[in-house]
């Protein structure tokens, strides 16, 4: 059955196509994706006749190794990286999904989150179809197989015709690779192309969530994969066709506030330029007298450079994380106060002593995190402590395929700003307005975002989420 886990998804994918190594290609380029998701990961590749996979548990570097890609050895190859919840269905709804079907071995993997994925899967059981994981990304999978179209880039326009709400989603198949993005464009899809080299036939055209997986495979960003674009990729070449009007653009502002690395291109735009503009913004709008600039790292790293920067307070590592932390750890049984953010995290006392800091981070979620950073700061001798968001007060859950927990768990859903100043501890609290935001993203320019967690105006029909969730986490 549907259950909240299903829109907890943040996930990354790549795929390569026609390259003597595919699959340590899509290796690589998981690596670069690896922020996107650390609870599974899977490659499937084709070496021209059949699709082979191996999915696991855990991070990328631990669950491929040169045994495991000798096996997938294969001149095609699709890769995802996900973050969802734990629990024994974990491993069952790792990607990519592959399945041998009246289309064809095929295999997907999806970015993103379908919101009509519970009526869908009632109906298609309905007709006998028979899941085998509680993930949405099946639910195209057998609309896929259902479709009554003759070929495959027409039968998986058909279905994605007939789901809605967010997907990035590549495809394999024996001899091709499919990747679409649906009409609203929610979540990013780049492509790129490695030039051929000596002997090759063809260049090598790739696509991944986001270009800081092409530096690493030594691809040349080519363009985005449009909003309701299909691009399909054979020994015929490279074609593209729109499978639906397009829909006035929602992509995810949250990718350029946190969620993709500074080294990407998302959505056209880089990054680094929105988030250090992100800062600058911040700044302007929420002046304070301070003595540094200091980030929460890694998230608040480059809107803290634009902080300083704009107002002139100089910036330093007040902070240091070790990069060194699993998702997993032993705690001691005897309790250590704050203890999974001091295992992270760690005050710099020579910087903060004495000093009126200024904290940046980009967001405040549940408020635990901050709370215990302001605490933190000011153990370590700081004498004042303004915290700085470089967005605005995230007030909704997220459908789409970010991470958030229910309503009543996002502290600015339930708090004023002065109430969450005063719940953790701080000096003085601002965040960043939303037109401030929107325009330091460059809102217009290339494309228009999805905003709801700031919002709450949801640019799809919620159609069956409100099943999904419990009745509180909407209020
Ligand atoms: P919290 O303690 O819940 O307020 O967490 C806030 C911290 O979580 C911030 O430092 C953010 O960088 C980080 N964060 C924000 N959104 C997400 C997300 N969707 N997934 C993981 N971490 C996040």
């Amino acid at each position: 059955m549907p259950t909240t886990d299903k829109f907890r998804e943040e996930c990354g994918v790549v795929a390569i196509h026609n390259h003597p190594e595919a699959d340590k290609l899509a290796y690589l380029g998981l690596h670069a994706l690896q922020h996107r998701g650390q609870e599974s990961a899977g490659i499937v590749s084709s070496n021209g006749v059949q699709l082979r996979a191996h999915k696991a548990m855990g991070l990328v570097a631990d669950i491929f190794n040169e045994g495991v890609l000798a096996g997938l050895r294969g001149i095609h190859a699709i890769g995802h990286t996900r973050y969802s919840t734990a629990g024994d269905s974990a491993l069952l709804n790792a990607q990519p999904i592959m399945v041998q079907s009246n289309k064809g071995m095929i295999a997907l993997a999806h970015n993103g989150n379908l919101v009509n994925a519970g009526s869908m899967r009632r109906k298609l059981e309905a007709q006998g179809s028979i899941f085998q994981t509680t993930s949405d990304t099946e639910v195209m999978v057998h609309l896929l197989a259902l479709s009554r179209e003759k070929t495959l880039p027409e039968a998986l326009a058909d279905s994605l015709r007939r789901v809605e709400g967010a997907f990035s989603l590549v495809m394999v198949t024996p001899t091709h690779v499919l990747a679409a993005r649906d009409p609203r464009g929610f979540r990013p899809l780049a492509m790129g192309r490695v030039p051929a080299a000596k002997g090759q036939i063809g260049d090598t055209i790739v696509f991944a969530s986001e270009t800081c997986a092409f530096d690493l495979i030594g691809a040349d960003y080519l363009r985005e994969v449009k909003a309701g674009e299909m691009v399909v990729v054979g020994p015929e070449g490279v074609s593209s066709r729109f499978y639906s009007p397009t829909l006035p653009q929602s992509s995810c502002i949250f990718e350029h506030v946190y969620f993709s690395r500074p080294d990407s291109m998302v959505f056209g735009r880089p990054v680094h330029k929105s988030r250090e503009e992100l800062g600058r913004q911040l700044a302007r709008e929420a002046p304070v007298d301070a003595d540094l600039v200091v980030p929460v790292p890694d998230s608040g790293v480059t809107a803290a450079m634009g902080y300083s920067s704009e107002s002139g307070i100089p910036f330093k590592f007040g902070l240091i994380r070790n990069h060194y932390i699993g998702r997993t750890f032993i705690e001691p049984s005897q309790s250590v106060r704050d203890f999974g953010v001091k295992l992270k995290l760690n005050p710099v006392r020579a910087v903060l002593e004495g000093k009126r800091v200024i904290l940046i981070d980009d967001s405040i979620v549940r408020g635990t995190t901050s709370r215990k950073l302001v605490r933190m700061v000011r153990n370590a001798g700081a004498r004042e402590v303004h915290m700085r968001i470089s967005c605005p007060p995230t007030i909704s859950p997220c459908f789409y395929g970010v991470d958030t927990p229910n309503k009543k768990h996002l502290i600015a859903a339930v708090k004023s700003v002065e109430e969450i100043r005063e719940y953790l501890e701080a000096d003085s609290l601002s965040y960043l307005s939303l037109p401030g935001l929107k325009k330091a993203c460059a809102e217009g320019e290339k494309t228009t975002y999805c905003t709801a967690c700031y919002t709450g105006n949801y640019p799809t029909p919620l159609v069956d989420v409100e099943e999904i969730l419990p009745a509180e986490a909407l209020r």
